[in-house]
């Protein structure tokens, strides 16, 4: 049995609006990850299997290995199909924001969906949402907005509707939100879920396979080189990777290869820190990823120097300026945040 983690006024309320909704539209953020595409087409398919008539709708493209889901080609890509999804967008009777807290992380879609005269629910799991939506479902404790998708879905009785095709998507948000299941993924609840979606069919060996061992011969290489590069602080118990548009175009870097890459020097004996600096391409800007072990809170160094946030154990930020600047400014949190990355019950 599953604790009731999702307050039953939310469900009684979200029940409420889809017994009368019939357009839907789910959004999820920008540059969307496994969790955003996953818990979107895991809604989507319930949703559909309800007669709903259902879109999901991201800003940009997704990742290459997120493209084998089932219902990923139904997905629009805002960047592409503008004016149908304002469309969509505004004659929607409910949209599901899924996996983001604060507007700007729909990029561009931001003035559609707040402008739309559609009701709004968000379903999320990162800390500090912000009031953009009628009925907030907030757990930040939960380590996917995948698993709270599963979670509204039984709450609300139908968890016998939910299809293999579905429990694919949920479980692979799941697994991705959690580094097939290395971090956040204590809670003992997760494993009873998997449990569930196994009984729907699903053949999670295989989706591992798909999601994390489908690399590019170049991924492979870019890799080797990012790692190379290397910069190891072992007296901050961090470390530090980047990717500059010089490296991307030498490597034939496609979105999505880099994904991953900054979980690696965590795996160095006593690094509790890493850090990954992106180059972006279109602005004059360094995209930041942060990932800790244990109770270091990168999305303390990230909200303080990188104008971001995120999670305890995952973070990221942006920094307009250059990859030497950026470098400068994680070598200053690094000083600054040099007792706790040093507290001993870190690694
Ligand atoms: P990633 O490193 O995978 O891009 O991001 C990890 C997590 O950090 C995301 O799930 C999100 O919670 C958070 N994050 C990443 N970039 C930003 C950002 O620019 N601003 C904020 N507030 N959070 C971010
Ligand atoms: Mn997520």
């Amino acid at each position: 049995m599953l604790s009731k983690v999702i307050d039953q006024a939310n469900i009684d309320h979200f029940a409420k609006w889809m017994a009368r909704a019939e357009k839907i539209v789910i959004v999820s953020h920008i540059s969307p990850d496994g969790d955003a595409i996953g818990s979107s087409l895991g809604l989507w398919h319930f949703l559909n299997a309800q007669g709903k008539t259902v879109h999901v709708i991201v800003p940009n493209a997704f990742p290459d290995f997120l493209k084998w889901m089932p219902g990923s080609k139904e997905i629009l890509l805002y960047d592409r199909y503008r004016d149908f999804a304002n469309r969509l967008i505004a004659e929607a009777d409910v949209i599901c924001c899924l996996d983001f807290n604060a507007i700007h992380r729909i990029d561009a879609m931001a003035p559609a969906v707040q402008s739309s005269p559609a009701r709004k629910i968000l379903i999320d799991h990162h800390l500090y949402p912000e009031d953009f939506c009628q009925i907030i479902i907030s757990h930040p404790h939960i380590s996917s907005t995948s698993e709270l998708v599963f979670r509204l879905i039984c709450r609300m009785g139908y968890f016998n509707d939910i299809t293999k095709e579905g429990a694919e998507c949920i479980y692979t948000g799941m697994m991705t939100d959690t580094g097939g299941f290395t971090y956040n993924s204590n809670n003992r609840e997760i494993y009873f879920i998997i449990s569930e979606l196994l009984s729907k069919g699903i053949d999670k060996d295989a989706i591992y396979r798909k999601v994390f061992n489908t690399y590019s011969e170049s991924r492979l290489r870019l890799m080797g080189h990012v790692l190379t590069q290397m910069k190891v602080y072992p007296e901050h118990r961090a470390a530090l990777i980047s990717l500059t548009v010089k490296e991307q175009k030498q490597f034939n870097y496609i979105r999505g290869d880099s994904e991953g890459f900054v979980n690696i020097p965590l795996s160095i004996k006593n690094i509790v820190l890493s850090c990954f600096l992106r180059e972006d391409t279109e602005k004059p800007m360094i995209k930041i990823s942060l990932r800790s072990v244990g109770s270091f809170p990168c999305n303390q160094l990230a909200a303080e120097f990188f104008n971001g946030g995120g999670h305890l154990n995952a973070s990221g930020g942006e920094l307009y300026g250059t990859m030497e600047e950026a470098r400068q400014r994680f070598e200053q949190a690094l000083e600054k945040y040099k007792p706790l990355l040093n507290e001993k019950d870190a690694k």
